[in-house]
């Protein structure tokens, strides 16, 4: 789909996720890619297909911008370096992420299991099996060829991008801005209806909802007459967008302060007492209880650096506490 001369939407289907499908974009005079598409051949032929509308192959690729280094966003990278000699565009905390990744993996299923104990999540090591089962190999580091840093700007044949690290739904996520159009590629940092995943390991980066929250007030102020998201659809209402997620967060925050005024309780039995926008927690499947239960520690976490809730640690198990 033609967004404005030269800047083209590709849509690449996503078979087995809800969200169906993730959107690309090519800037047709550079000859960049944002973001890819899953890692699938139904998903490397929609982008070959959408590129020879515009008498364009996958080999003429130049430059590969990802907003972010999930699976959704960059499944297609190899391939298409494969073919060609596209540059890899990456924020540096993607270099650090990836190191990190490196140590941690081989000890992956053991901290899981310690992470759904701390939770409260009970013991499961009868499930140690299937765990360990769903844990795939490390990823392969990627080579990145340019680092960007937030607020550089990026001069493209016919486009200047800006730059904008916005941490928090992934630690090296990036929006792009075109101020010439006023157009924004927003990537997941900012969807139009659901509300990305902000989660928080026992083993990973500290308070990534702070981060989310700083990062969105970091795009609020732009002049935007369209924002390109990674998911879902095109829009225009920006602050408005993100005063509802600011709004979203904070009720959030409300209803796990609430759920503990009675007393202290665990990451589980606090996830269970919020009301999720996927479905009513008691239908909720083993792996999505565990999603949820990780988005509900980024806001306990939050609020503990807010001291507006305190944490304990009794006999392995975390609970929290109003402050
Ligand atoms: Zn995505």
């Amino acid at each position: 789909m033609l967004i404005k001369e030269g800047i083209f939407q590709f849509k690449i289907p996503m078979r087995f996720n809800p969200l169906g499908y993730t959107f690309c974009y090519y800037l047709s005079d550079s000859k960049t890619l944002i973001d890819t598409g899953i890692n699938a051949k139904d998903a490397y032929d929609a982008l070959e297909k959408q590129l020879t509308v515009l008498n364009a192959k996958i080999i003429d690729i130049e430059n590969i911008i990802p907003t972010h280094f999930h699976g959704d966003h960059v499944g297609l990278i190899d391939l298409i370096r494969q073919k060609g000699n596209s540059k890899l565009y990456a924020h540096q905390s993607l270099i650090d992420k990836q190191n990190k990744e490196k140590a941690y993996w081989k000890d992956l299923s053991r901290l899981s299991i310690e992470e759904i104990k701390e939770m409260g999540g009970g013991d499961i090591t009868p499930l140690f099996g299937r765990f360990e089962n769903s844990i795939r190999p490390p990823p392969k580091p990627f080579n990145i060829d340019k680092i960007v840093e937030d607020n550089q700007i990026l001069k493209l044949e016919n486009t200047n991008l800006r730059i904008f690290w916005t941490p928090g739904h992934a630690r090296e996520h990036i929006c792009l801005y075109d101020a010439n159009n006023r157009i924004l590629f927003s990537g997941d940092h900012v969807l139009p209806k659901i509300t990305s995943h902000v989660a928080m390991h026992t083993w990973g980066e500290r308070d990534p909802l702070n981060d989310y929250l700083t990062s969105l007030k970091k795009i609020n102020e732009l002049s935007v007459k369209i924002v390109l998201p990674g998911h879902e659809y095109n829009f225009t209402n920006l602050s408005e967008r993100v005063n509802q997620l600011h709004v979203h967060h904070k009720s959030r925050c409300n209803e796990i302060k609430d759920a503990i005024t009675k007393g202290e309780k665990t990451i589980y039995q606090i996830s269970s007492r919020v009301s999720w926008d996927s479905r009513p927690w008691p239908e909720m499947d083993f792996w999505t209880k565990r999603m949820a239960a990780t988005e509900t520690f980024a806001h306990l976490f939050y609020l503990k650096n807010k001291n507006e809730v305190i944490e304990n640690k009794n006999d392995g198990i975390l609970y929290y506490n109003l402050a």
